[in-house]
């Protein structure tokens, strides 16, 4: 659907073929919220938040300036996530998600994996109140748990209390600090927070190399979204750790190095 279509179809709750059927009539109403739309769509405003929801895995998510929004880039994450999955197949499987934002990863691996529970943090809580709505409208609530606070400090935590995970996924922040003042128009409309990874953009990854090894299960997998620059930064800070075995790095679906993926050995 073009960008108008996708307008009129929220608002009048219909499909595009509605749209078609006859000619388009708009309520006073309708057509004030149609207005308003478009001047918000021509200051710059994502689509996404001006529509308040968005697809993700073929599931319907809030999304407004509070998060990040889902992209289908990290759909490819979550397909492996559920690929990974399967391995654990007979037995509950435990996943971390750091950084959860709108909670777009969490509740599509919880929709989709039925035997598994999802540890969430994220340092927004602004954005875990909208990653609780997600959840809730999914149907998921009962299996995800949501933490506020820095995800540095969580690894320590969960390392004191001896808690471990089968997978820990994230797709954390990750543009070069230099670079988010000339990201796209609609990017910069986006929480800086949930972009900016620091000055050379591996902040994050530095920060979960460092802390999920000490909390991965044996044959655990950690996984995460990259810049389509960084695989061989981030395979170099991994280098510096033992127990992280069998990397893959996996393309998105237009070929640029996306996902990093690795086993935990000890
Ligand atoms: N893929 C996003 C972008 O380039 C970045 C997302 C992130 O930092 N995790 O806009």
């Amino acid at each position: 659907m073009n960008e108008k279509e996708l307008m009129l179809t929220s608002i009048l709750n219909c499909s595009r073929s509605d749209l078609y059927a006859q000619p388009v009539k708009l309520n006073p109403e309708d057509s004030a919220r149609f207005e308003k739309m478009k001047e918000r769509r021509a200051e710059g405003e994502p689509l996404q938040y001006i529509l308040g929801s968005w697809d993700f895995m073929g599931l319907k998510f809030l999304v407004d300036e509070r998060v990040l929004i889902p992209r289908p880039e990290t759909e490819t994450l979550v397909e492996l996530a559920l690929e990974k999955a399967k391995a654990f197949a007979d037995r509950e499987i435990e996943i971390l998600d750091l950084g959860t934002g709108s909670g777009n990863i969490a509740v599509a691996l919880a929709h989709f994996i039925k035997n598994c529970r999802v540890t969430t943090v994220d340092i927004s809580q602004d954005a875990l109140e909208v990653a609780q709505h997600n959840a809730a409208y999914n149907r998921v609530e009962q299996r995800i748990t949501f933490l506020n606070g820095d995800m540095k400090n969580f690894l320590n935590k969960f390392r004191t209390e001896g808690k471990t995970f089968d997978m820990i996924i994230s797709n954390p922040p990750y543009v070069k600090r230099s670079q988010l003042s000339s990201l796209q128009l609609e990017v910069r409309r986006e929480p800086a927070l949930a972009l900016d990874g620091g000055e050379d953009g591996l902040d994050f990854y530095r920060v979960i190399i460092a802390g999920a090894a000490d909390i991965l299960k044996h044959n655990a997998f950690l996984l995460f979204e990259i810049g389509d620059d960084q695989a061989e930064d981030i395979k170099n800070i991994f280098a510096s750790y033992s127990g992280y075995k069998n990397w893959e790095i996996i393309q998105d679906l237009t070929n640029r190095d996306r996902i990093i993926i690795v086993k935990r050995e000890s």
